[in-house]
């Protein structure tokens, strides 16, 4: 993508007026805050690129901390998992903060918020709790409890933490005002109890732990954050974030949180929750699956983190909500690997073709890389009578508007070598052409002055003893579907049942020599990527072995959507 002069997006004019007026001298300080409940998706990425981008561009620091109030969900596998996708994607935090570094001093603050009498303990259930949090329109009704003494409350809250109560029984509550109109001040959970899980990383030290809204501003003001982005649903919680600082705050330094909108994207799902269950039921194959839309995925798929990131910069950032129509991300693969990506000749559904008049052993001819692009080198490509073409490229019985092979007379360039005419073909007893028959003419070879000859059309072919078979895995969209998440009933009846097919393809012999060169960088493989003419991007897959090769393809050369 060129480097063109954008004109700032809201939350970096939000910056830049801070920066104006000297708020926190100058400082610049962002964090990125996953949940370790799964692996990272192009979501995230949009969210990194802020958070990071933010930082990067004013001098800053982006921390990267991961949310880890639930000990049910978390795992240390996505931990490193997070870690990893972020590098890879280009980008670098200052520190690693963990939310449960936090767990003694929100601990402590929940009891200072008891001795103030701004937290009581409450025995009811998660649903009557729920069914006294009224409407917008009319206040809840207050809890039995929420008069509680405060040494009771303490001794009770203590209680939580020892083990004391099971699960559900009790929950710690702000007490703030049950007729607020913003729900959320509603007296929120502060605290509930786990004890049916370890911690990933504080084990059976804590019975009780704190709920999103309690944990999240404090971690923000312990670190010194200025700038808590994050995205629109966290609208309608943010005066309880400034609300629960200004409880404790001992200086004039606040955070400040400020959101823009969510990335969705067409016929795919956003959410970790459904991606788990995809992952666990074995819908796809894996997190990594190519098929799924996170950062993994992607990479597997063939994506860059260079084509990631110009995506994310094409969308930009709102404050309304929207859909992002699955060619963008498309285009800016195709946008990325045009210029870069090698090209070779795969046939994804060969047939036989036989140059009748062919004699001798073949030939090697040359073949550039990159057409109208010698600078960009060249390749050896062999040649002979015997060849593979796309089963495509030949109709025995053909309409004036075909320009493909068929024995009418018309003439058909070879890419890179001959011309030739179709003669005949054979078939099976079913009908399906087994053996294309044509001649070649001796004097149209590529390169040469019988090579300037124009045709209709060009195919591609491979040389049938020095092709390379190989699998390639072509996939097309995850869910049938534009918006899974929004329909009636469970997404995953709205998976599309074709979004895998895999063939056997013949694949030119130069790409022989330019497998070797996959190389690891820090666990990840640097993967290669080929333009396979006519048929799209592609790129090894790592489920390749020395006597297999395998291919995903990337994307298509154009968008076949529309369709
Ligand atoms: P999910 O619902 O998939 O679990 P989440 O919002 O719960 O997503 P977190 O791990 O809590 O995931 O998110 C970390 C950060 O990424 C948050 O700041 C969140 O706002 C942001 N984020 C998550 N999903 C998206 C998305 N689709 N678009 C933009 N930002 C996102
Ligand atoms: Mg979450």
């Amino acid at each position: 993508m060129e480097t063109e002069e954008k004109s700032l997006n809201f939350i970096e004019q939000i910056v830049e007026k801070d920066l104006q007026e000297g708020k926190n001298n100058g400082r610049i300080q962002t964090r990125f805050p996953p949940e370790p409940n799964g692996y990272l998706h192009i979501g995230h990425v949009k969210a990194i690129c802020m958070d990071f981008g933010i930082a990067d561009k004013y001098n800053g620091v982006c921390n990267l901390r991961f949310d880890d109030t639930n000990p049910v969900k978390e795992d240390t596998e996505y931990v490193d998992s997070i870690q990893h996708d972020i590098a890879w994607l280009g980008f670098h935090w200052g520190k690693i903060f963990y939310a449960s570094d936090y767990f003694e001093k929100l601990y402590d603050l929940a009891i200072r918020f008891i001795r103030e009498g701004k937290a009581y303990v409450d025995e009811q259930t998660a649903e009557q709790i729920a069914e006294q949090k009224g409407t917008p329109t009319e206040p809840g009704v207050a809890s039995p409890f929420r008069d509680r003494p405060i040494e009771e409350n303490l001794r009770l809250f203590q209680a939580m933490q020892n083990g004391e109560i099971e699960d559900g029984k009790m929950v710690l509550r702000a007490k703030i005002d049950m007729a607020n109109p913003n729900m959320h001040f509603r007296d929120p959970i502060m605290y509930r109890i786990i004890t049916t899980h370890p911690h990933h990383r504080t084990g059976r030290r804590w019975n009780v732990y704190p709920m999103y809204d309690f944990a999240h501003g404090q971690s923000d003001y312990f670190e010194g954050v200025t700038h808590s982005i994050c995205t629109l649903e966290f609208v309608v919680h943010r005066p309880l974030y400034d609300y629960f600082i200004d409880q404790f705050a001992d200086s004039d330094y606040r955070p400040h949180q400020y959101e823009f909108n969510r990335l969705n994207i067409t016929y795919t799902v956003m959410s970790k929750r459904k991606m788990l269950q995809l992952v666990k039921e074995g819908l796809v194959a894996g997190w990594d699956d190519p098929r799924m839309p996170t950062v993994c995925g992607l990479r597997r798929r063939g994506y860059t983190p260079e084509a990631i990131r110009a995506f994310i910069n094409t969308i930009g950032y709102t404050k309304v909500e929207g859909m992002i129509d699955y060619t963008w991300l498309e285009n800016a693969i195709r946008e990325d690997q045009k210029e870069k990506a090698p090209r070779v000749c795969a046939i994804l559904d060969p047939v036989k073709l036989v140059l009748t008049n062919y004699e001798g052993e073949g030939e090697t001819l040359t073949a550039e890389n990159i057409d109208g692009h010698p600078e960009l080198g060249t390749r050896e490509m062999r040649f002979a009578k015997e060849l593979y073409i796309e089963r495509g490229d030949f109709l025995e019985e053909a309409d004036k508007n075909f320009f493909r092979l068929s024995p009418n007379g018309r003439e058909v360039r070879l890419k890179n070598a001959y011309i030739i005419q179709a003669t005949g073909c054979d078939k099976d007893a079913q009908g399906n052409v087994t053996t294309v028959y044509a001649t070649y003419d001796p004097t149209s070879k590529s390169g040469t002055e019988g090579g300037n000859r124009k045709t209709k059309s060009t195919i591609n072919w491979v040389e049938c003893t020095t092709c390379i078979d190989a699998e390639a895995r072509l996939y097309d969209r995850l869910f049938r579907v534009e918006n899974p998440s929004a329909e009636e009933g469970d997404f995953r009846d709205l998976l599309n049942p074709d979004s895998l097919h895999v063939v056997n393809c013949k694949v030119e012999g130069a790409l022989r020599s330019e497998m070797r060169d996959t190389t690891y960088v820090d666990g990840i493989a640097q993967v290669n990527h080929f333009q396979f003419l006519k048929q799209g991007y592609f790129v090894v897959d790592p489920d390749t072995t020395a006597s297999h090769l395998v291919f995903n393809r990337t994307a298509s050369l154009k968008d076949n959507w529309q369709k």
